[in-house]
């Protein structure tokens, strides 16, 4: 998503700024090997979902969208009968339609283990940042936040923290750091400040922490 700004009740503007956020990135714009993606004419399933057959569609689909999304997309890859009703749950669909770099995004950086498909697709469908109420045009995929260009650049909620400044900073040993919210960075250039990231570095959530 990019910087976009409420000039009024119903009009927003582009902002002219060069954020530099994961969506710029190759990896991300181009897709991923095990990243999901509408495939209208696959082949017909071979294979049934075994006793799962004997629930409704509408009971799978409950349980399906209350998955963590890294759950869902493996069960997704089991055989093409899970991927066909995989496909046919009403929120994974409009999220792979309309949004898919956000599941592409958070698979490649590590997060879909921290929320469901039902949540993602529920802060898709809000408009406000959930700091400040203005309108948030990125998600903030490690806790599946809208947030806005303000906000995600300078609260410190947003800001990321290596190992060290988790230690340093709270002093948490390594039990309690095993338990927060983390991701892995992807290479690339970052912020309208163009930092460089060469590595892929693990890195924390500053209001878990
Ligand atoms: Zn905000």
């Amino acid at each position: 998503m990019s910087a976009i700004r409420k000039i009024s009740e119903s009009a927003y503007t582009f902002l002219d700024i060069k954020d530099h956020t994961l969506d710029g990135i190759d990896k991300v714009s181009q897709g991923l090997d095990n990243a999901p993606e509408l495939d209208l004419n696959s082949r017909p399933p071979c294979y049934g979902l075994g006793t799962l057959e004997k629930l409704p569609l509408e009971v799978i689909h409950l349980a399906l969208i209350l998955l963590d999304m890294q759950s869902l997309t493996d069960f997704r890859r089991v055989s093409r009968r899970a991927r066909q009703v995989a496909d046919s749950v009403p929120q994974f669909r409009h999220i792979l339609n309309h949004v898919p770099a956000s599941i592409r995004a958070s698979l490649i950086i590590e997060t879909t283990r921290y929320f469901s498909c039902q949540e993602l697709y529920q802060t898709l469908c809000t408009a406000e940042c959930e700091s400040c109420g203005d309108f948030g045009g990125y998600l903030y995929l490690l806790t599946c936040r809208r947030v806005c260009f303000l906000c995600f650049t300078e609260k410190a909620d947003y800001l990321l923290l290596s190992r060290k400044d988790v230690v340093r900073k709270f002093g948490l040993g390594s039990a309690h750091i095993a338990l927060l919210p983390r991701m892995r960075s992807v290479p690339g250039c970052y912020s309208p400040r163009e930092i460089k990231c060469q590595r892929r570095e693990t890195l924390f959530d500053h209001s878990a922490a």
